[in-house]
């Protein structure tokens, strides 16, 4: 592992800031008697039994990754979905009214909308007109209050693959960080960014649960990154951010890894059956390839078309007033039938 000094990068304050201290981060070996964290001691209402708090640290959800990922645990963040990291790297490197994120769109909102939250600017560097990486914009534009890039990677709601060398070349020529957003990599053939992060250590790469794992309502994301990184993460994190019913049923996911698999392969082939049929339909103009389980779709009139499929029972997600994707609503691949429903629905408008 490269070493990385970070400290000129996090915000001064948190420095030598006392964490807070919890109940399980102050005895941590097995014992029979706990009267240490004010819990419930009778057991708790209505439920299986939740009475006690849940590992802060979530090690053996770690443990697994570590394995699955080969990278070490301390490498390893686990947040309140993945939208929890991308508030806390910015609230432990951005100073507030100083510092400045930058963000690819067309892109995922709540990058933009958590530096809003958090006081903290945010500069904007269009991708291409083929949604790629506009690399000597972007490092004309990265100066000395820049402190995180966003990638995301394949990109939200275009579903483009961006081209790797482009992120490293960004990430080698800037003293920040590069937070590469993998939510949707699973769906792409492209290899991951976590198996760089050890040579790379400006790199920081997100995934979740929320999607090719199918538990998008037990609300559990990750963050892989150097082990400084990951450690003003934990320094600053809610303290028992992942609750225990979401760490059990990640625990249980994580035994069945062939069935995740099976899942993509399913909506892969799903998102080609879709793709194809959708560009024979009239009003369909450009649908664009993609590496996620969505499909940005170029139509007529794109707006009456999105209040039409709702009359239909059918919600996709109208992007036609977002930069660079004009004309598109974002469909999200669905079940055999679903997909049929929207076509059979699609071919009846106008
Ligand atoms: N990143 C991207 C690119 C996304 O599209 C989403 C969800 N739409 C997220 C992150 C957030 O995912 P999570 O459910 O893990 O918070």
């Amino acid at each position: 592992m490269k070493d990385f000094d970070i400290r000129h990068l996090i915000r001064p304050h948190l420095l030598d800031m006392k964490p807070y201290s919890s109940a399980r981060d102050e005895f941590t070996g097995k014992s029979e008697v706990y009267l240490d964290a004010n819990e419930n001691a009778l057991g708790s209402v209505g439920s299986k039994d939740l009475a006690r708090y849940p590992d802060p640290h979530q090690e053996a959800i770690k443990a697994q990754l570590a394995e699955l990922k080969e990278v070490n645990p301390d490498q390893i963040f686990i947040g309140n979905g993945s939208d929890e990291p991308i508030d806390l790297l910015i609230r432990a490197f951005c100073t507030p009214g100083t510092h400045e994120i930058f963000i690819l769109p067309p892109t995922f909102g709540l990058y933009e909308v958590s530096s809003n939250v958090n006081a903290v600017a945010v500069t904007k560097v269009p991708l291409t007109t083929d949604f790629q990486l506009d690399v000597p914009a972007v490092l004309a534009a990265i100066n000395e209050q820049t402190r995180l890039v966003f990638v995301c990677n394949p990109n939200n709601p275009t579903g483009t693959r961006l081209h790797a060398e482009d992120t490293l070349t960004i990430a080698q020529q800037f003293d920040g960080l590069v937070v590469v957003d993998e939510a949707y990599i699973d769906f792409s053939s492209q290899e991951s960014f976590v198996q760089q992060i050890a040579d790379v250590p400006n790199i920081v790469v997100l995934q979740t649960f929320s999607k090719a794992w199918g538990l998008a309502a037990a609300r559990v994301g990750m963050l892989y990154a150097h082990p400084k990184v990951v450690a003003i993460l934990n320094k600053i994190k809610p303290p028992y951010n992942v609750n225990a019913m979401s760490q059990d049923v990640v625990l249980e996911a994580l035994s069945k890894v062939a069935e995740k698999t099976a899942y993509v392969d399913e909506l892969v082939s799903l998102r080609a059956d879709l793709q194809a049929h959708l560009e024979r339909l009239p009003i369909v103009h450009k649908v664009y390839d993609s590496a996620a389980n969505f499909l940005l779709t170029r139509v007529d009139d794109p707006s009456a078309l999105y209040h039409y499929l709702i009359e239909k029972g059918i919600i996709v997600r109208d992007r036609s007033k977002v930069q660079l994707c004009e004309g598109c609503l974002r469909i999200t691949v669905g079940t055999a039938e679903e997909n049929a429903r929207l076509l059979a629905a699609m071919e009846r408008f106008g």
